[in-house]
């Protein structure tokens, strides 16, 4: 008998597992349709000349038990320290562990998580904490300040009309001034009194100055605070491209710079997707169809979509992002904790620029992450992101431009010297990085309607369901698709992955 087909468009995280879970656990074949010519999506690792970075910072972390045993069964936890944590003598928690990161390339390395706040040229705990670190760098008149507004937004109550009034009212003016305000424009390009408040009750729901504080003495952790993640030795690529290879072994298939271009419904089914590749266009069967490429994208590629429909996807909007990347010699953020780090760079992962004065949203530093991504131990990446619209002043500039405006803002907040201190620059740049919750997203119930009734289609991931995601409910999602198909079960459950938003990778 033949076996069923799942065509599954994108080998993001979501679509690698899913292809993954069919393969392993089900007798449907997946076929991965990825437009690009690798896998991996927005968690897959780029190479700069033998320096690898993901795209932007990419913690693993889970709260889902499910997720956690899939990783661990791709990438077994680490049971000796890193290179760094031997070399500084570092203690590591591994229990549980078994594999050996100096020996064995599949690792899933547990990392120390360290991201703080640089502002005014100084280190800040994120989220920003009310202890005596905060009260030496703000002065004390700037605490005083914070502290009174802080207190009015407790008893006065503003009417909640935007996001400004949302967190004035969690945090108070100053605060608020001080760490959100430009912040939030510069990651969604829009003022926060140009975003509504729904949109801070889905990504900061539960985090408030007082929670903060208790949380600082409770045993049970905010999600948003952790301070421990899980990190593949290699970078966030290798675990979707090991999961690929079990995929291939199993008889699925995989294919690379094959675009999905259309979406033949009748019936309300897919019969057919239009799928670009080297060969030409062509029209591909199969039972299932499982999409994680941008719904935006899906639903302006179907035949016969009811107006509104169409309209709702065209308007849903985007942030685009591009990371430019620099080899230094010096990086001057220099290291203030107890942390020890190889060259005594500061320990963080990634840090938040909050100075208005410079458009670079987080610095990523790729080593904390794993010391296996280069070569050389002893040499740095620097990692500057930039949230941005394509076709902006940022998207345009050309390569020398982009580098030059990177260096000089470094220079600006003091993170580096001079320009001599920088041997290399990279850059990289993708759409689509962040689903926003702004415009026609407010009607995107109605679109969730409209799938529901095409009964082979499943959305899963990040911009597959419009979802400010995470890789691990992107994983999650993958994993729910499989199951759901293979259990006949009500595909609605899909959109039941990530309802509870209340942590996030960028603030
Ligand atoms: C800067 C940044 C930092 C992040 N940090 C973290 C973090 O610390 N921790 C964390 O858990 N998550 C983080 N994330 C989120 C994480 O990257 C995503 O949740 C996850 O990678 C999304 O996977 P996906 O498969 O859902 O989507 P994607 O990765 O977008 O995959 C979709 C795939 O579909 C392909 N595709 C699109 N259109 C077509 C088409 N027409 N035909 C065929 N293929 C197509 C794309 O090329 C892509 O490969 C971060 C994201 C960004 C941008």
């Amino acid at each position: 008998m033949n076996k069923k087909i799942a065509l599954i468009i994108g080998g993001g995280a979501a679509g690698i597992t899913a292809a993954y879970e069919l393969a392993v656990n089900s007798d449907i074949k997946p076929i991965v349709i990825e437009s690009q010519n690798s896998i991996g999506g927005l968690a897959k690792t780029l190479d700069f000349e033998g320096l690898k970075a993901d795209i932007g910072p990419h913690r693993f972390f889970t709260k889902d038990d499910s997720v956690m045993k899939l990783w661990t069964e791709v990438l077994p936890l680490q049971g000796e320290g890193a290179k760094d944590d031997k070399l500084l003598s570092r203690e590591v928690d591994f229990k549980n562990g078994n594999a050996n990161p100096e020996f064995d390339d599949n690792v899933f390395l547990r990392r120390r998580r360290f991201s703080r706040i640089y502002y005014m040229q100084k280190f800040f705990d994120y989220p920003v904490k009310m202890n005596l670190r905060t009260v030496l760098n703000m002065g004390l008149l700037r605490t005083a300040l914070a502290g009174f507004s802080y207190i009015k937004s407790c008893f006065i109550k503003r009417k909640e009309n935007n996001l400004e009034d949302f967190m004035i009212n969690r945090f108070g003016k100053v605060l608020y001034q001080m760490f959100f305000e430009f912040y939030t424009q510069k990651v969604w390009g829009r003022h926060p009194k140009n975003i509504s408040k729904e949109w801070g009750e889905q990504r900061i729901k539960g985090l408030s100055l007082l929670k903060a504080l208790i949380n600082k003495f409770s045993p049970k952790k905010e999600t948003s605070l952790i301070e421990e993640y899980f990190y593949p030795k290699n970078g966030a690529g290798q675990m979707w491209e090991n999961m690929a290879k079990t995929i291939v072994e199993k008889g699925g298939e995989i294919h690379l710079n094959a675009e999905v271009l259309g979406i033949n419904i009748e019936n309300n089914r897919v019969v057919s997707l239009k799928v670009k590749d080297v060969n030409g266009i062509y029209d591909w069967y199969g039972d299932y169809i499982i999409s994680s490429m941008p719904v935006k994208d899906l639903i302006l590629g179907m035949n016969n979509v009811p107006e509104d429909i169409k309209d709702i996807a065209e308007g849903l909007p985007y942030r685009d992002y591009q990371l430019v990347s620099f080899k230094v010699k010096n990086f001057n953020l220099k290291n203030n904790t107890n942390w020890a780090t190889i060259g005594d760079i500061c320990p963080d992962s990634w840090i938040y620029i909050q100075d208005r004065e410079v458009n670079v949203g987080r610095i990523y530093i790729p080593k904390n992450f794993s010391p296996y991504l280069s070569n050389d131990i002893k040499e740095t990446l620097i990692c500057m992101e930039y949230f941005c619209d394509k076709g902006d002043r940022l998207w345009e500039m050309s390569d020398d431009e982009i580098y030059k405006f990177g260096i000089d803002e470094l220079i600006k907040i003091n993170a580096l010297k001079s320009e001599d201190d920088v041997e290399r620059s990279y850059r990289f740049k993708t759409e689509k990085a962040y689903p926003a919750y702004f415009d026609t997203y407010s009607d995107f119930d109605k679109i969730k309607s409209f799938i529901d009734s095409i009964e082979n289609l499943y959305l899963i991931g990040r911009n597959g369901q419009h979802k400010y995601n995470n890789m691990d409910h992107s994983t999650l999602s993958g994993i729910e698709a499989a199951r759901i198909i293979t259990e006949n079960d009500d595909k609605r459950k899909l959109w039941d992955v990530n309802t509870e938003q209340s942590y996030q990778e960028a603030k």
